[in-house]
C-alpha cells in the first residue's frame, strides 16, 4: 500500500505598521528616502539612549488583535532578542517573547468554495531592522528602516496546501489594509513571510521535522516555494530518508529551496525583558477607544452584501474590495426595490465612466511633469445618488428603453440633471402608443418587401431585422415588446 502524506504549514507574517514615526524615536517611518536620512541616535543604537514607545503602534497592535479575534491581555511586555548582524545596530532587536500584546485568535477566509479557519497564535510588536546593500567592491547598510514598527502575526499550523496558504495570506492582507493597520505594499517590502512546513502520513498526529523557509516577500513566492517544498519532503521520506529541522531559502529564479542551516547551528537569542521599557498595561477605556476603530471584516461584508441585496458573488466582491464604492452603492440600494439593478449601474456604468474620465485626464496631463491631475472620485459627482434609483425606476416602468437609459445616464453624469428632466427635455420617453408604433411598422414593411416575405415564408430571423428597422425609425423609443407583437400580427394576419 502506498502511504499518503499531508503537509502541515504555519506562517509567520511580518507587517510594517502604518505610523508616521518609528517605534522608539521620532524619525519618519517613510519608504524611499535617501539612505540614512531618517535616523537618530535611538534607531542607530547609540549607547545611553532610551526608547519611547510609539502610542499609535501600540493602538494598531491592539486593533489588529481585535480584527483577528484575539485576546488583548491586561499585561504584555517587551524583550531583547540578542544577535549580531550588520543591519541591527544595537546588537539586539526589541520584540515580545512570552507576553505578547495579542494572542489566540483566528482568521476566516474563502477557500475552495467554503469558509476555512486558521487559528492565530499571537500577533506581537517588534521593530524592523536596517537593510544591507551589496555593491561590486563594498557593502553598505541603510538604517532608514531600522526601528520601523513591525507586527509579527504567527499562525497555528492549520494550513494544509500551497493554495490554502496563498488564500489565507490574501485574506489577512485584506483585513490589515481595510483596517488601516498597514498599506501592505509588497513592492516596498511592507509584508514579509517565514513559512514553516513539514509533512506526515495522512491521519498521523505527530509532526514531522519542521523546515522553515525564510524571508519570502511575495504571496505568489510563498505558494511557489510550497509547491516545490512539499513534494520534495514527501520524496525524501518515501525513499526512506530522514528530514532534519532546518532553515532553507527560496531561489525564485531556479525555482528551488536550498538549505541555509540545520538545527545544530540555530541561534540562542538569550531573550530577557527589555529593562528600558515599562510593561504595557492597557486600560479598559483605552481598549474601548480601540474597539471603536474596528471595521466590518471583508469576508463579513461580502456575505452581507450577497445576503441583504441578493448580489452575485462577483458584485459583492467588488464592493468588498472597493469600500467607498460599496458604501455609495449601499446608500442607494437601501432605498431601492431592485438593488441588483442599482449594482449594475454603479459597477458597469458609474465606475467605468469614472475610470474613463481619469484615464483621459491622465493622458491629457502627460506633459505636466510634477503635478499629477487630481483624480475624479465619487465625491466629485455632479448628480445626486438618488438619481440612480430614478433611472432604474424609469427603465423598470417601461418609460424608457434600456438603451435610452444608457444615454440618459451619460447625460446625467456630464450635467447632473435628473433622469426625469432629461427624458422630458429630450422627448426620450418610450413610445407605447400602439397607433404610433403601427405607423412605423407599416412604413418598415412597405420599405422592406424582401424580409417581410421571408418572414411570411417561415424565416423567423427576418423578424429581428424588421424590428431593428422599426426601432431605428422610432430613434430607439418604441417599446420593443410591442414592436414585435405588432409586426407579427401584421405579417401573419
Ligand atoms: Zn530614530
Amino acid at each position: 500500500m502506498v502511504m499518503e502524506y499531508e503537509a502541515v504549514i504555519g506562517l509567520e507574517t511580518h507587517v510594517q505598521l502604518k505610523t508616521k514615526s518609528k517605534m522608539w524615536c521620532g524619525c519618519a517611518n517613510a519608504f524611499g528616502s535617501p539612505p540614512n536620512t531618517n535616523v537618530c541616535p535611538v534607531c542607530l543604537g547609540m549607547p545611553g539612549v532610551l526608547p519611547v514607545a510609539n502610542e499609535e503602534a501600540l493602538r494598531l497592535t491592539a486593533l489588529t488583535g481585535l480584527l483577528l479575534n484575539c485576546d488583548v491581555p491586561k499585561r504584555s511586555k517587551f524583550d531583547r532578542k540578542n544577535y549580531f548582524y550588520p543591519d541591527v545596530p544595537k546588537n539586539y532587536q526589541v520584540t515580545q517573547y512570552d507576553q505578547p500584546t495579542t494572542r489566540q485568535g483566528y482568521v476566516d477566509f474563502e477557500f475552495q468554495g467554503g469558509i476555512s479557519r486558521v487559528r492565530i497564535t499571537r500577533a506581537h510588536l517588534e521593530e524592523d531592522v536596517g537593510k544591507n546593500f551589496h555593491f561590486d567592491r563594498f557593502s553598505g547598510v541603510d538604517f532608514n528602516r531600522a526601528g520601523v514598527p513591525l507586527l509579527e502575526i504567527v499562525s497555528e499550523p492549520d494550513l494544509t496546501s500551497a493554495d490554502m496558504a496563498y488564500e489565507y495570506l490574501n485574506a489577512l492582507k485584506d483585513i490589515l489594509m481595510h483596517g488601516g493597520i498597514s498599506d501592505c505594499d509588497m513592492e516596498k517590502g511592507m509584508v514579509r513571510c517565514d513559512v514553516n512546513v513539514s509533512v506526515r502520513p495522512r491521519g498521523s498526529e505527530t509532526l514531522g521535522a519542521k523546515i522553515e523557509i525564510k524571508n519570502m516577500n511575495s504571496f505568489s513566492g510563498v505558494r511557489k516555494a510550497l509547491e516545490y517544498e512539499i513534494p520534495r519532503q514527501i520524496d525524501v521520506v518515501t525513499k526512506g530518508g530522514r528530514l532534519l529541522q532546518s532553515t532553507r531559502r527560496w531561489d525564485d529564479i531556479a525555482g528551488v529551496t536550498e538549505e541555509m542551516r540545520t538545527k545544530e547551528h540555530a541561534h540562542d537569542y538569550r531573550y530577557f525583558p527589555e529593562p528600558d521599557l515599562m510593561p504595557f498595561e492597557p486600560t479598559d477605556s483605552w481598549l474601548g477607544q480601540i474597539r471603536s476603530r474596528v471595521i466590518e471584516l471583508p469576508l463579513a461584508r461580502k456575505e452581507r452584501f450577497r445576503r441583504d441585496y441578493q448580489l452575485p458573488a462577483s458584485d459583492a466582491e467588488t464592493f468588498k474590495n472597493d469600500v467607498v464604492l460599496g458604501n455609495y452603492f449601499e446608500g442607494i440600494a437601501r432605498q431601492s426595490k431592485n438593488p441588483k439593478a442599482v449594482a449594475n449601474w454603479v459597477i458597469n456604468n458609474l465606475r467605468a465612466r469614472l475610470s474613463e474620465t481619469n484615464e483621459k485626464a491622465a493622458r491629457e496631463n502627460v506633459v505636466e511633469t510634477e503635478s499629477e491631475p487630481a483624480l475624479m472620485t465619487l465625491a466629485d459627482l455632479k448628480f445626486s445618488p438618488g438619481f440612480i434609483n430614478e433611472l432604474v425606476g424609469l427603465t423598470e416602468s417601461g418609460r424608457i428603453s434600456s438603451k435610452i437609459a444608457q444615454d440618459v445616464f451619460n447625460e446625467m453624469f456630464s450635467t447632473g440633471e435628473s433622469p426625469t428632466a432629461i427624458v422630458e427635455r429630450k422627448g426620450l420617453a418610450q413610445v407605447s402608443d400602439t397607433g404610433a408604433i403601427e405607423k412605423f411598422c407599416d412604413e418598415v414593411i412597405a420599405a422592406n418587401p424582401g424580409p417581410a416575405a421571408d418572414f411570411k415564408a417561415g424565416k423567423e430571423a427576418a423578424l429581428n431585422f424588421l424590428k431593428g428597422q422599426v426601432m431605428k425609425a422610432s430613434k430607439g423609443k418604441a417599446n420593443p415588446g410591442l414592436v414585435g407583437e405588432i409586426l407579427t400580427r401584421k405579417l401573419k394576419g
